[in-house]
């Protein structure tokens, strides 16, 4: 087979939640735009998350980050449709007193970013949710948690943006990234090669990968998270649902199943792409889950299933372009990367555009690495 060189404005690397969303708004802003992923898309992380879109249980300096992404969500619902995305309200609950100590706390925190979360007693709860347990200690709620369907949602946008005119390249691996002095960048694969002004590496924990054989190496910790899903059933949990402890979030979607996890960890191997629930988060992970919404107690699970995701040592995400080379942008690793990310993406493409984004990007700038980074001349040809 022959390989073809093709001349594009943009390239993404990565159909996760954020390289579909960033080629969706790169081509509404008009550009064009190649979409490449070594898998389907929506394999990896994005479609494999709990689909949570909580800002309770988020670290404070994302949270705008995360509000901004519920806004994309919704506007993209409305826009494209099919991607789960209820706008329920979530709780946030304590089991111990100690926890509900840490909840007082944490509203007048997260208050600051201007999200109305509320303190409910137990029973003023339970009036509003009466699946919850009458074990619990405090509660609070906030209106703008909500939650999509993972299992959809990533495909759905890209479906939409390859409707407009994304080139969508999928099970095609990108193998080399090259920068010419022209600035210009050669992206290689393992059918095609393409020769762009920009590219978007948006490749989840492999970003590490691909940003290393361009000589930027970046401190990306990879985590494996896993999840349970209980089979369609009648309409029980209305809510999002969150725990002080960080360790449980509970949703039933629109077909019925509920969908249980709180980043337990599983175990695995990237080099040879394994990832396996762990029995031991299963069980932990389900009587958390049993604890809070005590219904859950006779329901089966019918999967099990693990997911590969990368945070940075700061749970900050990478954002911008690389030091040194304004034409290759990351994005990548965000605690919260699915309730960020249509937003990630939105703001990118602003960016990449030469706009002024919706927020600033300073504080997630991969610049913040430069000092242990970037080789002396690496992969320019
Ligand atoms: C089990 C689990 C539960 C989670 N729950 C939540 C949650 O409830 N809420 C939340 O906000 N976040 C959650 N997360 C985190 C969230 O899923 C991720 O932060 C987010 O999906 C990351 O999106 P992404 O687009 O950066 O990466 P990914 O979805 O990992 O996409 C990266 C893509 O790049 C592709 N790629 C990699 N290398 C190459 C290459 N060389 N060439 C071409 N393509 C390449 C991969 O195939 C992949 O499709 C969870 C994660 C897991 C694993």
């Amino acid at each position: 087979m022959s390989m073809h060189r093709t001349e594009v404005e943009c390239v993404v690397v990565g159909a996760g939640i954020m390289g579909v969303s960033a080629a969706f708004y790169l081509n509404e802003l008009g550009h064009d735009v190649v979409l490449i992923d070594r898998k389907a898309v929506g394999d990896e992380a994005s479609g494999r998350n709990a689909g949570s879109l909580s800002l309770q249980n988020k670290p404070y300096p994302i949270i705008p980050l995360c509000k901004g992404g519920i806004v994309t969500w919704r506007e993209l619902e409305t826009e494209i449709g099919g991607l789960g995305f209820t706008q329920s309200g979530g709780f946030r609950v304590a089991e111990t007193d100690q926890e509900a100590q840490f909840l007082e706390r944490d509203l007048q925190e997260r208050n600051r970013y201007g999200i109305g979360v509320r303190r409910l007693s137990v029973d003023e709860a339970r009036e509003m949710a009466p699946y919850l347990s009458r074990e619990l200690k405090s509660v609070n709620y906030c209106a703008w948690d909500s939650y999509a369907d993972a299992r959809v949602a990533t495909q759905q946008i890209a479906g939409a943006g390859a409707a407009r005119g994304v080139r969508i390249v999928a099970h095609t691996p990108v193998v080399g990234v090259e920068l010419h002095k022209d600035q210009d960048i050669t992206v290689r694969t393992t059918g095609d090669e393409y020769r762009c002004r920009k590219i978007l590496i948006a490749a989840g924990i492999w970003t590490k990968q691909v940003a290393g054989w361009l000589g930027v190496s970046l401190p990306i910790n990879m985590r494996i998270n896993q999840m349970i899903v209980t089979p369609r059933l009648p309409r029980l949990i209305q809510h999002m649902i969150t725990h002080a402890s960080g360790n449980l979030t509970l949703k039933q979607v629109e077909c019925g199943s509920v969908l249980i996890g709180g980043g337990w960890p599983g175990d695995g191997d990237l080099d040879k792409d394994i990832k396996l629930p762990r029995y031991a988060s299963v069980v932990g992970n389900a009587m958390a889950a049993v604890r809070v919404v005590p219904a859950l107690a006779d329901v089966e699970a019918v999967r099990t299933w693990a997911g590969f995701d990368g945070r940075t040592e700061d749970q900050l995400p990478i954002l911008g372009p690389i030091p040194g080379h304004g034409n290759v942008f990351l994005a990548s690793s965000c605690f919260g990367g699915y309730v960020a990310g249509p937003y990630i993406g939105k703001l990118m493409a602003e960016v990449m555009s030469g706009d002024e984004p919706g927020m600033s990007l300073a504080a997630f700038s991969p610049q913040r690495y430069a000092g242990g980074g970037r080789e002396q001349g690496g992969g320019v040809s």
